[in-house]
């Protein structure tokens, strides 16, 4: 977002950036001046989604560009179940836009507030075996590259280029639409409540594969799992959604507010953490429920943090899980947000966490007014012994020597981003760590 005054910040209030100007283009043309007048002053260009990434990665020193108003449907081909969004188009917006079609997305990550360019750009996410990250249900998409061009990627056109131009970084050019792969609406039950986090951990490998979108929170100084499990129904299923006001006490009262004042005394009175975090378990979420996909996928995020995500190859979720529990216990710190852990399908997304792999992703968190430096470097640590791959989005300290290394794709990026920007207009110091300069 931007402030008065003119500095942008995102969400996590990690990165921020007075730019040079901001501009809000609402048509193709009008952002490919913005390019061209941007190369005449020698500024850079930077697209911004909703802000929502933790890393640096969105940040627009030069000219930033707000797609808020390029947003809403392109057209929509029903036979395919496909449908062509601006890129400014956020993530909430899009099921009101797909309901007339009978259409959803496939799968979702925790929230719905971001652009569906910054989703697909960073690699996000839910949870789910045989699903990928949202950058999978890309079919094509148009770009203005550095010359100001616009380029077409599609199965059809440029086909090469789409494994690389769904999940960009931002690096390659700006998006100004996505054509999304679409499958018909559908609802999702809902089973969420807390278990033996060892009973979890023991039967993780069957329940993964036998749920549609299973996933695990555990609270640190405990030893219980919150899990997650949601059944893909067809949308003629019976619904049974959460009452409004039952949500609102789990959600907000319970799942935020609890956790609003866990944050907050968590730098006076470490010591009231762990019996927090026990509360929180006990009176948190032992619930099913019934309801249109997205609004069983996301819910609404009223804490504020920072997050570092590994993804590490399926099979060692479990031993990299139970090294962060034993650092969390040597260590003696005390952490009041719960770890998360989820799954994905392998995909061909080139600078996909899960490419070639499936994946499953362990998350750490921490309250926006402390310093997570040393417990994310700490589990940095451990994420990379096990095979680690970084979420664009959340926080990291990887450049791209080390980069390089764990994505085998990742001198074919490089290439085509030398190709398609070669005075990388649309470079920031996030990409030049994370690609090279
Ligand atoms: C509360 C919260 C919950 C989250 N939950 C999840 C989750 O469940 N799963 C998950 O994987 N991640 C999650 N994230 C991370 C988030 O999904 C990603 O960081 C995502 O990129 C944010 O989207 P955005 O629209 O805010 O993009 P921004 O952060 O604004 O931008 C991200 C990147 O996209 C680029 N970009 C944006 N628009 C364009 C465009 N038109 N053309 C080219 N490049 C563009 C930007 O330049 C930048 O490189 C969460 C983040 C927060 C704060």
């Amino acid at each position: 977002m931007t402030r008065p005054g003119g500095t942008w910040q995102n969400w996590g209030r990690s990165a921020s950036v007075r730019p040079h100007r901001v501009e809000f283009p609402r048509t193709v043309e009008a952002v490919q001046r913005s390019i061209a007048a941007a190369a005449a002053s020698g500024l850079r260009v930077k697209a911004v989604g909703a802000g929502h990434s933790f890393t640096g990665i969105a940040v627009a020193p030069g000219v930033l560009l707000d797609l808020t108003d390029l947003s809403g449907l392109v057209r929509v081909d029903r036979d395919r179940s496909r449908v062509t969004l601006l890129a400014g188009t956020r993530l909430h917006q899009i099921p009101h836009l797909l309901a007339p079609f009978g259409l959803a997305m496939e799968n979702l990550g925790d929230i719905d507030r971001q652009s569906i360019s910054g989703a697909i750009s960073t690699g996000t996410h839910g949870t789910g075996a045989r699903f990928g990250g949202v950058s999978t249900q890309v079919v094509g998409a148009t770009l203005v590259t550095a010359s100001g061009d616009l380029l077409t990627v599609s199965e059809t056109e440029n086909a090469e280029m789409l494994p690389a131009v769904a999940l960009g970084l931002g690096a390659l050019g700006i998006l100004v639409d996505v054509t999304v792969q679409c499958v018909p609406a559908f609802v999702l039950h809902a089973v969420e409540h807390p278990e033996d986090l060892g009973e979890v951990l023991d039967g993780l490998d069957q329940r993964v594969a036998e749920c549609d979108h299973f996933e695990f929170y555990w609270f640190p100084h405990t030893d219980r799992a919150m899990t997650k499990s949601n059944t893909r129904l067809p949308e003629s299923a019976p619904r049974h959604p959460l009452a409004p006001i039952g949500k609102w006490v789990d959600d907000t009262l319970v799942g935020s507010g609890l956790h609003q004042i866990a944050c907050s005394v968590e730098k006076v009175v470490p010591a009231l953490i762990p019996p927090i975090n026990r509360l929180s378990v006990k009176i948190w979420g032992d619930r099913e429920f019934t309801d249109a996909s997205t609004r069983v996928f996301t819910t609404s995020r009223t804490v504020r943090f920072r997050e570092m995500e590994y993804a590490v190859p399926a099979e060692n979720v479990r031993p990299a899980f139970e090294a962060l529990q034993a650092l969390i216990d040597e260590r003696g710190w005390r952490i009041g947000f719960p770890v998360e852990v989820r799954f994905a399908a392998a995909d061909d997304r080139w600078m996909s966490t899960a490419h070639g792999r499936a994946s499953g992703y362990i998350a750490v968190h921490r309250y926006w007014r402390e310093d997570p430096t040393e417990y994310f470097e700490a589990v940095e640590q451990i994420m990379l012994s096990y095979g680690g791959r970084p979420h664009w989005g959340k926080m990291h300290t990887l450049d791209a020597a080390i980069l390089r290394e764990r994505y085998p794709r990742f001198d074919d990026f490089v290439a085509l981003r030398d190709r398609l920007d070669p005075g990388r207009m649309f470079q920031n110091a996030y990409l030049e760590r994370v690609l090279g300069g």
